[in-house]
């Protein structure tokens, strides 16, 4: 049989967008997509939870024809093809779990074309009668869950697994996907020789980039922030990333000004202009890109120095991302990220405002709050973000809080008062009204709610407002308050905020840090 032609019908994106709700590529799926598109087999080694199922599905989405899908375990069949049928993918299992009538009618359904993703455990694949019946269709993919359960060497070998091998054989120029979060040299080097033929690629995936320092402050007077950084970065190249195209030139001409290279990138220049600002940044050294996410996408320049933060990015995701374009080349490079409450506030309109269903407005704030939580972290930076990706590891000595542990403060006492202002005000009122009334202010708000006469009004007077906003954001970031995207922001009690209050966990805080020394130019937001 000659291999046959995959047609792609759909861009990858727009399949991970439009099927999965999501925005961006994890580390490492792109890649693994990429190949697999291409027409080239891949085994993947990712941590678990780093999303491996994507990296066959989207393909699947994005090819034309049939992809089966190998799986050891009938529950994670299910699982996953219940949510990809409430996404809307036609997708069937046909495993032992299931009475014959369903299997039936799965198979029908798969004969007759409408199927693009058919699961299997591998038993049932591995028949003659259903090896020929495939064998008449056009399948564009073969993906192995669990691949290291075809390893003697694994801890988990499964004799119906050993006989995958022959798929190669069976179906030359199909690629196949093996995928596993748990194997080492030797159980690789089985998998491969059992499953591949042809040509093939191996992504042995951690997140870890150790050589990129991470570092996030908070924002204050962010023009003054960004020229002391650059100060000490002068001739590296870097990329500085700005929420809006206006920021974008407006950091460019100020840079230039201070006798930086600096150019700006965004969506708003013509396509011309725009690769030829990108092929400066690429060919040039020293070139400072004052972008929006729209620059970096396939940008392959392995000496960037720095990647600069402006504002908070969108999610964990984004901003490993985009820190991930500093120091392809191994070399020390840095991150540098500034945030502050309106960022925050803003990030949370725009999910809020976006035309999206409840479901999925309540992942994306849960993605931003993982990043809040990066950004408020009192240990290991990098600890964090790993842990986000599914791994652990040692505090890396290479992010700002493992160069200079902060130092913490006891912050029950404060705690508590956020918290009894939030109870006593019926958890209905965001953070400025709750900072206004323990800290004593008469506002028109307070006054026409009687908060003045709240036992708690006042308590916290000795407190700056700053320093206030500050503990409240911490306290989300430790999960004793949420933030109620449903109702106006409004604070609520988490139920480890109800624990804390029955005396039951802590709560230290980091103390605003000091102003900055340059004093020329005012923050314009
Ligand atoms: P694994 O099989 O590697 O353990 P999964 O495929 O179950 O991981 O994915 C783990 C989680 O990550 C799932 O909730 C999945 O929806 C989510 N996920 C996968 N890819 C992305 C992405 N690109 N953006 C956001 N979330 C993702
Ligand atoms: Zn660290």
């Amino acid at each position: 049989t000659l291999p046959a032609v995959r047609a792609i019908t759909a861009d990858k994106r727009d399949v991970l967008r439009d099927v999965f709700g999501y925005d961006n590529f994890r580390p490492g799926q792109e890649e693994i997509i990429d190949t697999l598109i291409g027409g080239k087999s891949v085994l993947a080694v990712m941590p678990t939870g780093a999303g491996k199922s994507l990296c066959f599905q989207v393909p699947a989405l994005a090819m034309d024809g049939l992809s089966i899908v190998i799986s050891p375990l009938v529950a994670l069949m299910q699982d996953q093809v219940a949510a990809l049928k409430l996404a809307g993918v036609a997708a069937e299992a046909i495993h032992s779990a299931q009475d014959r009538e369903a299997n039936v009618s799965a198979w029908q359904r798969v004969a007759s074309g409408e199927t693009r993703i058919l699961y299997m455990a591998p038993e049932r694949l591995m028949t003659e009668r259903m090896l020929d019946a495939l064998s008449r269709f056009e399948i564009s993919l073969f993906a192995i869950d669990e691949a290291h359960c075809m390893s003697k060497w694994g801890p988990s070998f499964r004799p119906e697994y050993a006989q995958l091998g022959v798929l190669a054989q069976r179906f030359p120029g199909i690629p196949i996907a093996a995928m596993t979060a748990t194997a080492d040299e030797a159980t690789r080097r089985d998998i491969e020789l059992q499953l591949f033929d042809g040509t093939h690629r191996t992504f042995v995936s951690g997140f870890d980039r150790p050589n990129i320092t991470l570092n996030v402050a908070v924002k204050q007077r962010w023009k003054d922030q960004l020229l002391d950084y650059l100060d000490a970065h002068r001739g590296e190249n870097g990329i500085i990333y700005c929420l809006s195209r206006k920021k974008c030139e407006e950091v460019a001409e100020m840079l230039s000004g201070e006798g930086f290279d600096a150019i700006a990138y965004h969506a708003g220049l013509d396509k011309d202009d725009r690769s030829a600002r990108q092929n400066r940044f690429v060919t040039e050294s020293g070139v400072v890109m004052c972008a929006t996410i729209a620059f970096g996408m396939g940008i392959d320049k392995p000496d960037v120095r720095f990647v600069f933060h402006t504002d908070l990015p969108g999610s964990i995701e984004a901003y490993y991302q985009e820190i991930g374009r500093a120091g392809r080349d191994g070399d020390p490079a840095d991150a540098h990220m500034l945030f502050g409450p309106g960022d925050i506030r803003l990030r949370r309109q725009f999910i809020e405002q976006e035309d999206s269903e409840d479901d999925h407005k309540r992942r994306e704030i849960s993605r931003l709050n993982s990043l809040i939580s990066y950004a408020e972290a009192q240990g290991c930076r990098r600890q964090t973000l790993l842990s986000y990706f599914g791994e652990t590891t040692e505090p890396c000595g290479n992010c700002d809080n493992c160069k200079s542990p902060v130092t913490l403060k006891d912050g029950s006492e404060e705690a508590n008062l956020v918290i009894s202002a939030i109870l006593e005000t019926g958890e209905i009122y965001g953070q400025a009204h709750i900072i206004d009334v323990v800290r004593g202010a008469e506002t028109e708000k307070v006054l026409k709610a009687k908060h003045d006469r709240l036992h708690c009004h006042g308590t916290g007077s000795s407190i700056s407002r700053p320093q206030w906003q500050s503990i409240v954001r911490q306290m989300v970031a430790a999960g004793l308050v949420e933030i109620d995207i449903a109702g106006y922001s409004s604070l609520r009690l988490t139920d480890k905020g109800n624990a804390f209050t029955r005396g039951d966990g802590a709560f230290n805080y980091r103390e605003e840090e000091p102003r900055l020394r340059r004093k020329t130019t005012s923050d314009s937001g």
